[in-house]
């Protein structure tokens, strides 16, 4: 069988290798650190990791990236057993020795008789007689191939990602406090003119917010972050310190907007949230990129009316960064339109984190093993944890009514806002409330997925397998 080319052997690029070859399908596996280093990279150790040693929460019932890990693990994924294999007291976290991890990633692809790994940079697209190839290059995907890569799939495709506003749960907004409007009731294509959540704030709310703003401690930049950022993408708090006014003229100007609770009092600035994703479970917050530390975040937005108990599926930060428009640009294989037999995995693709990262690669690996085998690709279910963020990299995106043609696609962790909404069971014929509620509604949606993914991998059902 012809081979499959991997490039980059981080954590999406080591677990696609792996899962091609457990297909029985060759693989080509070109790693340039050995020969050329990355700005955080410190070793040449495959699926080194670049920061923290965690793999965060491994709560499979309860939380989106332990249920991520147990899908992962079903698939047999080579991160998932080698962190396992590795792991240090962490609480309910799982976090890694990250030179055994990365070692004992190294050590099973060096010696798995299908896999040869060839240390080089790729300095451009990949040759045509490779004809099936997966790019896992990441977050620094070296310069020439970055690119190549910006050539071929046009000037806007590879975003730069140097400012994001957090991510808000739409069901931890208050709508006794917010209405739907957008700006002058305009209706754009395919909206309703109620696009938008606005939550308003009188003068002296405005003040004190302001204040906190000014007052917030900032993250500080690390050196190879050093991108100056444009005008049209300032941080709030950069705002805020031009003068006291600023934001007031900018993102949380008041025009166009009439308070659906209380219609004669004029709000003196206004905080829109748009939404975030087709299924309508997450909001982000218009022009509210901030590098406010993330406690403080969390703080000084909870003082907007309304937002007093937001949950944040992501938080503010600015980064340098590179990643593909992946909903315009790739296919729900993971597979460039524009080019078949060519694949993206990992980071790139616009998820974010390790975990996510290798479970992309482990779907991008699985989706061309079968291609080469002549086999159907079968996508996982979005009831799925893979299934839900690949359906957040591919597909399942809405562009905002205002501004057409602006993307909404931002790097983001997987949670539970990417998923399809399940009602909490009710106990005993009665309804929850609150954290029992949240936390009902998470596990019928967790077993939800493990059944699916289960059928998706053509596994025996829970019950059976453990008989
Ligand atoms: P990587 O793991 O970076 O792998 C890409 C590989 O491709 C590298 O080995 C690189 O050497 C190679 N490569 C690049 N270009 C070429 C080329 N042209 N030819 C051949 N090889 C090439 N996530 C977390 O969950 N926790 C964290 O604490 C965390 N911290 C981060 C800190 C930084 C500084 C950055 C940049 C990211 C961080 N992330 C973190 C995000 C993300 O999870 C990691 O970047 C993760 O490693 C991404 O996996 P990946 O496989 O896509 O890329």
């Amino acid at each position: 069988t012809k081979p499959i080319h991997i490039i980059g052997g981080g954590l999406a690029g080591s677990e696609a290798a792996w899962q091609v070859a457990s297909a029985g399908v060759p693989v080509i596996l070109h790693e340039m650190r050995g020969v050329r280093g990355t700005d955080a990279h410190k070793t040449d150790g495959l699926a080194e990791l670049v920061c923290s040693n965690s793999f965060r929460s491994d709560d499979a019932e309860t939380n989106a990236v332990g249920l991520l890990h147990a899908e992962m693990r079903l698939a047999g994924s080579l991160i998932m057993s080698a962190g396992d294999a590795n792991q240090v007291p962490a609480g309910g976290a799982l976090a890694v020795d990250r030179d055994g991890f990365s070692n004992a990633v190294t050590a099973r692809l060096e010696a798995h008789p299908l896999i040869s790994i060839v240390r080089e940079e790729i300095t451009g697209l990949p040759p045509e007689d490779w004809d099936q190839t997966i790019i896992a290059t990441g977050p620094l995907t070296a310069p020439s191939l970055a690119e190549a890569i910006a050539a071929s799939t046009g000037a806007d495709a590879l975003a730069f990602f140097d400012a994001i506003a957090p991510i808000i749960h739409f069901d931890s907004i208050d709508m006794h406090v917010c209405w739907f409007q957008s700006r002058y009731d305009k209706v754009g294509p395919g909206g309703t003119g109620k696009d938008y959540i606005n939550c308003p704030m009188d003068k002296e709310q405005y003040d004190a917010f302001v204040q906190a703003l000014l007052d917030g401690q900032k993250t500080e930049f690390k050196e190879w972050e050093g991108t100056p950022y444009f005008d049209g993408c300032l941080p709030i708090e950069v705002m805020a310190e031009r003068g006291r006014e600023t934001l007031r003229h900018g993102p949380m100007k008041p025009m166009g907007l009439t308070n659906a609770h209380n219609p004669t009092v004029k709000a003196y600035a206004v905080v829109q949230l748009r939404q975030d994703n087709a299924l309508g479970t997450l909001y982000n917050m218009v022009g509210f990129q901030t590098k406010l530390k993330h406690g403080e975040q969390v703080n000084v937005l909870r003082m907007i009316p309304g937002l007093e108990n937001a949950e944040f599926a992501r938080l503010g930060g600015l980064h340098r960064n590179t990643y593909l428009n992946s909903p315009t640009l790739l296919d729900p294989t993971l597979q460039l339109t524009s080019r078949p037999g060519l694949r993206f995995a990992g980071q790139i693709t616009g998820c974010e984190g390790y975990v996510e990262s290798a479970a992309i690669g482990l779907l991008a690996g699985r989706f061309a093993a079968a291609q080469r085998l002549g086999q159907q690709i079968s996508t996982p279910p979005v009831t799925t944890a893979f299934g839900a963020l690949l359906n957040h990299i591919t597909g399942g995106h809405i562009v905002s009514d205002d501004e057409p043609g602006k993307r909404s696609f931002q790097p983001m962790n997987v949670n539970f806002g990417l998923f399809p909404v399940m009602e909490a069971p009710k106990v005993e014929g009665k309804r929850l409330r609150g954290k029992e509620k949240t936390v009902a509604k998470k596990k019928a949606m967790t077993a939800r997925a493990l059944v699916d993914c289960r059928a998706w991998l053509g596994l025996a059902p829970a019950a059976q397998a453990a008989e």
